[in-house]
């Protein structure tokens, strides 16, 4: 128990920090080039900004929130998602009052009181993007782009995006009594999450992956079918604007999503090659999140990525990711030569910009050229006693075996010339 890191948690060790690094720097790089700047929120909120902004009758909120009181007796719970959390701190800088839109991406971690298993954590990490005071149908394609460029960025090829529109609340709120009256014959039929669903959230019975669930909803109207005027066009423009920048989608009607604030445009973009847990990531248009958590009336849209899905589906496309990790140059010593010696040595070549160590450990010369080796250390400078009377080092290549005398006042440049050619 005391060693064993919580059900559902995962540590990343040192050796796979660097694909970690990548995807991040992938997320960063593509964000800025989008125009996107980083905002950085806690990792726990009050609990009622979640039961508010993300739906008390969504999964998230009804089974997987980890929701604990504070030695101030406040509820609190650690975020599940990152939407509800950004647009409160949007509404609590006032940020709408800055020239619109807002665009900020996210990364870090969430939790989740889920049932873990392969692509599925208590504490997993997302990329996140969210759009502030801009209602045009060009955000939308935009930001449905920045995530598949983003997958593309990384070297994935097998990635799909689905597309709906869920409507708005007065076109959903009359489809939804009509998909209600539509399975009221049915209901005996559905799986038991669905049952449930029927009275609280029974648009999430269309992409209920239970096959009679799909079966008694085959025939039912889609909410496609029935917008209003303005959904409708907005959903239009928005597949407009995908063809025009010749991006493919699938519109798939069923499309719900697990949360609740979705308004218009829902999307998911999936992965064959994950297997059951095949969705990458996902996002809408979110109208009223705002006013449902006490702002105004503006509206946003975003979407998050999961990031163990997206190193997943690289591992199993088998892109391999360019991780230099190593050191450049081990300083190893031979006869009498003292390890303070090495040392000063190490951190005369740091202090130039060269990853460099020594050992530690009182290490025989042999063990110490060893020990470089297994680390993967290009270059090796040993400091013996008779080269270091005359000033001089030995730097040996430890790819081509070929090993030179150098001055040791020259072995800083003579080193960075030699890494930098090495790269
Ligand atoms: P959601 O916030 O539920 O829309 O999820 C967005 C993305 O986060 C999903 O497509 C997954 O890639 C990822 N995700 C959601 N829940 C988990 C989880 N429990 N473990 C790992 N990744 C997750």
């Amino acid at each position: 128990m005391l060693i064993k890191a919580p059900r559902g948690t995962r540590d990343i060790l040192p050796p796979d920090v660097g694909q970690w690094q990548f995807v991040e720097g992938k997320a960063a790089e593509m964000c800025r080039i989008f125009g996107y700047q980083e905002i950085r929120t806690p990792v726990f909120e009050h609990t009622e900004l979640f039961l508010r902004g993300v739906g008390e009758v969504t999964d998230i909120v009804s089974k997987e929130m980890y929701t604990f009181q504070d030695r101030g007796e406040r509820s609190l719970t650690l975020r599940p998602e990152g939407t509800a959390p950004v647009a409160r701190s949007y509404l609590e800088h006032k940020l709408y009052g800055e020239t619109q839109p807002v665009k900020v991406y996210y990364i870090g971690p969430m939790f989740r009181y889920d049932r873990p298993q392969a692509g599925r954590y208590r504490q997993f990490h997302q990329f996140g993007v969210e759009v502030f005071g801009a209602d045009d149908p060009t955000v939308d394609a935009d930001v449905m782009v920045l995530a598949l460029k983003f997958f593309r960025g990384l070297g994935l090829s097998d990635v799909t995006l689905q597309v709906n529109s869920v409507g708005c609340s007065a076109c959903r709120s009359a489809y939804r009594t009509l998909l209600q009256e539509q399975l009221r014959e049915k209901v005996s039929g559905l799986c038991v999450d669905c049952t449930d669903r029927y009275e609280k959230n029974p648009l999430r019975i269309l992409d209920c992956k239970n096959v009679r669930c799909h079966e008694l909803t085959e025939n039912v109207p889609m909410m496609t079918d029935h917008l209003c005027q303005e959904c409708a066009t907005h959903f239009t423009a928005v597949k407009q604007a995908m063809d025009k920048l010749g991006e493919t989608y699938l519109v798939n009607p069923r499309l719900v999503r697990g949360l609740d604030y979705y308004t218009k445009t829902a999307f998911e973009i999936t992965s064959s090659v994950l297997g059951a847990q095949s969705s990458l990531g996902g996002g809408g248009r979110y109208d009223h999140l705002l006013s449902t958590i006490g702002g105004p009336e503006i509206p946003g849209i975003g979407f998050a990525i999961g990031l163990e899905r997206a190193l997943l589906a690289m591992e199993a496309e088998k892109v391999s990711i360019p991780v230099a990790n190593t050191l450049d140059a081990f300083v190893a010593t031979a006869g009498d030569v003292g390890a303070d010696e090495a040392l000063a040595v190490t951190m005369m070549l740091r202090d130039a910009g060269i990853a460099a160590d020594k050992d530690y450990l009182g290490r025989s010369l042999k063990a110490q050229l060893k020990f470089a080796d297994k680390k993967e250390v290009r270059f090796l400078i040993i400091l013996g006693d008779e080269e270091l009377k005359l000033g001089m080092a030995t730097v040996r290549d430890m790819k081509n075996g070929t090993q030179q005398s150098v001055s040791m006042t020259g072995l800083t440049a003579h080193l960075t010339a030699l890494v930098k050619e090495a790269k």
